[in-house]
């Protein structure tokens, strides 16, 4: 069967989402003031987005928690299943239920994978599958419940999802997912779900990449050997070769912290970021002007607040 995967509603406006949660952190203006702005079209979409990518360079990701895509994914194997539903964090699931739900005639739909198809196996599955199906309504007919029957079905049957899940849950899906190592099916969904997001919001699929992604991590973690077998292993550098790096450094210029950096550290006062940006203005978040508009030369820093 084939993987069909939908995007049914999300954010109204994700970027304004986004946009809305990363000023509210930075500026003094309440969000129903950012919000009646962006409204009145004091605030244009180029602003917002500008904004917005350049807090998505940096380590604050809360806000990404706040869009929720909902999609609908048809046509997968439970093979693929298990593994979806072991990400828990900031995704809901519902699923096809295999208790409530009873094959007709004892016939489930099922995946063919393609290298079963390919080494000529398929028949073979069909004809195995189809005693299991016989079995299958055999034990329904005799009172056998449907949820003591599915002890029959195989990895192979289809299941359908209806899931509600966040950007930030999203990126990290895909993060996986997207990687060649992670399983044909799974990668097939992933790739779905983003080509659905960038039909809507191109400006946000560009960071659903796999974590090697120039927009992710940017380096792949996993072993030498699995990089060197990626097909586009050679585009993206391999940890190893930053930690070589790094290990050159270390070797003559890179001194070790010594007892005097720590009391530094203890002493410095206002934080290097801080401190830096009042003397020449950069490095802190960017400023919001009183009336909420983007930063103005020379305007001093605002503080940001994790609390
Ligand atoms: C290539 C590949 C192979 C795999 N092989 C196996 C396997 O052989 N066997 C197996 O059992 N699983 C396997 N897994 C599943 C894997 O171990 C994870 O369970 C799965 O990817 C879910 O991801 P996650 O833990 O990041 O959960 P998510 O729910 O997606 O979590 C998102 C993030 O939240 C945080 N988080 C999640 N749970 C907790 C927690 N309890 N405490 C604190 N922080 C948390 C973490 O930062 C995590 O990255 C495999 C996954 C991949 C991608």
């Amino acid at each position: 069967m084939q993987i069909d995967v939908r995007l049914l509603d999300h954010t109204t406006d994700p970027v304004r989402s986004l946009y809305i949660a990363y000023r509210t952190a930075y500026s003094a203006l309440r969000p129903q003031t950012i919000y009646d702005r962006i409204d009145a079209e004091k605030i244009t979409r180029a602003q917002m987005l500008d904004f917005v990518e350049k807090r998505l360079e940096t380590g604050h990701a809360s806000p990404l928690e706040q869009v929720w895509f909902e999609f609908a994914i048809a046509g997968v194997s439970r093979a693929f299943s298990h593994q979806f539903v072991r990400h828990h964090i900031g995704i809901s699931f519902e699923q096809q239920s295999q208790r409530y739900v009873a094959f007709k005639k004892g016939e489930f739909p099922y995946t063919v994978p393609e290298t079963v198809r390919r080494l000529g196996f398929a028949p073979k599955m069909e004809v195995a599958f189809d005693r299991l199906g016989d079995l299958y309504q055999e034990m329904i007919d005799a009172g056998v419940p449907a949820e003591d029957a599915r002890f029959l079905i195989p990895n192979a049957a289809n299941t359908n999802f209806k899931v509600v899940v966040n950007f930030l849950e999203l990126l990290h899906i895909c993060d996986l997912r997207l990687c060649t190592r992670a399983q044909w099916e799974f990668r097939q969904v992933a790739s779905q779900m983003r080509a659905e997001i960038h039909k809507r919001f191109p400006e946000l699929a560009k960071y659903i990449q796999p974590k090697c992604g120039d927009k992710r991590w940017g380096y792949c973690d996993e072993s030498i050997d699995d990089w060197q077998a990626c097909p586009i292993g050679k585009k993206r550098p391999h940890k190893k070769l930053l930690f070589e790096l790094f290990d050159a450094h270390r070797r003559g210029e890179l001194a070790p912290l010594a007892e005097g950096d720590f009391e530094v550290i203890e002493q410095v006062g206002s934080s290097v970021a801080t401190a830096r940006s009042a003397k020449d203005g950069v490095g802190a978040p960017p400023v919001i002007a009183p009336n909420g508009d983007h930063p103005a030369e020379g305007t001093p820093p605002s503080v940001r607040d994790e609390g």
